[in-house]
């Protein structure tokens, strides 16, 4: 009592007592500048050296990317994309031992056409991210969203990767790497000073039709997030970039993690949380800032100037509970301010899945949008299908009244016809090209467990990219001619024997 009363009121005390426990953690002088968890203080010196250290370690610890390949950042404006830029340039910046020996790139998807910002608003901020981008030296692409309408089928297929690389060839590239040009360094390459396309009125409306057909918000992030991922991984490509740097957080992988777990995607956990994701096959992502949490980075980029732009998202300024995206992502912040250490054991929980690896072979295994393996497969006993098995009961109707399966589940062979290359989804019933298109299985059999519901949350599927639905095309006509030959083809005994 009388402590509290002499701290409160005892201005020797009081002047002490902060120097004392503040104190940095690390090198036990200087007086620490920033508490990152309860016991964790640390002066400036040291926040930045364990801050740096941090990068490095993620990425040598995983061995992914090797000496000289390249690597384009994708960069949204954000803080913590903004602060993985600025650790790559932190590396390069390094002597030749401690040097990052990759060459990056950077991209910016601008996507203010879809939230509805104007075109002189835009500007401003690809203006404000050029400036950035320029000084880092690293050549860069800003990209409008609206290019996502004019993608390759490609984009939607796994590609051949690079064959599985030995245990000792890291070492070797790096070794060579040394040997050869270590101590002359790496340029980053050319900074190219491309015009950004032109975006075509007409291309932002149907960006705009297509993410507005989604009657949620839940789905129109969904399918942001697909659209963002193929435009990402289609640039990447086309620029001859075999890594993509994503900036995702701890607290921002957390989020992720059980909003996946909610929207059905517990299947694609591994994908989409961990350190390297290889559903492109010959496009890797990566997420070195996995390690960081928001207010972590924060600090870094106040500290050390690191700047960020502000861009809205869809999510911004809405209600909490207007997507379960966003409801996630509330929880875990308010989570954070009260149990800092829980969102760290949620994220934890991430790097030990595994996706089962080689279970979608053939391009048909994986689905259309998301592009991870097929999880509809599913044995009887699964929650998928106790799912189907709810949705067919709530849909049965009386007794009286014809029984009717959901339309998706029922296998496309019954179709009557086939209306506009689709698969009419009708079997028999009722006039076919009266039909919504909305209301036709083909589409979505393609389509992991998820992605149905995204598609299904949608008005029409017409309005999908046009790579999509001609792809979705290819399938169901091969799958249908598959269906078709299928009593001419010789078994395949090669797995009995
Ligand atoms: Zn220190
Ligand atoms: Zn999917």
């Amino acid at each position: 009592m009388c402590q509290v009363e002499e701290e409160y009121h005892g201005p020797l005390l009081r002047e002490e007592l902060p120097s004392v426990s503040r104190q940095c953690v690390k090198c036990k002088e200087a007086s620490a500048a920033v508490v990152i968890r309860a016991g964790d203080a640390y002066c400036r010196g040291c926040f930045k050296e364990y801050f740096i250290h941090k990068f490095r370690a993620m990425l040598g610890k995983n061995r992914l990317i090797f000496p000289g390949e390249k690597v384009l950042l994708a960069v949204s404006g954000g803080p913590s994309s903004c602060s993985m830029l600025s650790q790559v340039q932190e590396g390069l910046s390094q002597n030749a031992h401690k040097k990052l020996r990759f060459l990056p790139g950077i991209v910016y998807i601008d996507e203010g056409g879809a939230v509805g910002q104007s075109v002189e608003h835009r500007r401003r901020t690809v203006e404000e991210l050029r400036a950035v981008f320029r000084a880092t030296g690293f050549p860069f692409l800003m990209v409008p969203l609206e290019q996502v309408l004019d993608l390759p089928s490609s984009v939607v297929l796994s590609a051949p990767g690079a064959p599985e690389q030995e245990a000792g060839a890291y070492k070797a590239a790096v070794d060579h790497f040394l040997l050869s040009n270590g101590s002359s360094g790496v340029t980053a390459g050319q900074q190219q000073e491309t015009p950004p396309p032109e975006v075509q009125e007409a291309h932002t409306h149907s960006l705009q039709r297509l993410l507005g057909s989604a009657r949620t918000l839940t789905a129109r992030e969904e399918l942001l997030n697909i659209l963002r991922q193929h435009l990402l991984v289609h640039t990447a490509r086309s620029a001859g970039y075999s890594k993509l740097m994503l900036g995702d957080s701890c607290t921002r992988l957390a989020v992720k993690l059980l909003s996946s777990i909610s929207l059905g995607r517990g299947a694609q956990l591994a994908h989409d949380t961990g350190f390297s994701d290889s559903r492109y096959g010959d496009t890797i992502l990566v997420r070195p800032m996995r390690d960081y949490s928001a207010k972590e980075i924060a600090y870094y980029n106040r500290m050390f100037s690191v700047p960020s732009v502000f861009t809205a998202g869809l999510d911004t300024k809405t209600a909490d509970k207007s997507s379960i995206q966003h409801l996630t992502e509330s929880f875990v912040i308010k989570l954070q301010a009260d149990f800092p250490s829980t969102v760290s054991t949620i994220y934890r929980t991430s790097e030990k899945l595994q996706s089962c690896k080689g279970s979608a072979s053939a391009e048909g295994d994986r689905c259309l949008l998301c592009v991870c393996a097929l999880d509809t497969a599913a044995e009887n006993a699964s929650a998928f299908s106790a799912t189907l098995i709810s949705e067919q009961l709530s849909q049965t109707k009386s007794p009286g009244e014809s029984r009717q399966a959901p339309e998706w589940t029922a296998p496309a062979s019954q179709c009557c016809s086939i209306v506009g290359g689709e698969l009419c989804g009708n079997r028999g019933g009722g006039c076919c090209s009266s039909a919504k298109a909305s209301e036709s299985p083909p589409l979505r059999s393609l389509l992991c467990y998820s992605c149905q519901l995204t598609i299904k949350d949608m008005s029409s599927e017409e309005v999908l990219p046009q790579y999509i639905l001609s792809e979705a095309e290819r399938r169901l006509r091969r799958s249908q001619l598959r269906e078709e030959i299928r009593d001419f083809l010789l078994e395949d005994e090669a797995d009995e024997g």
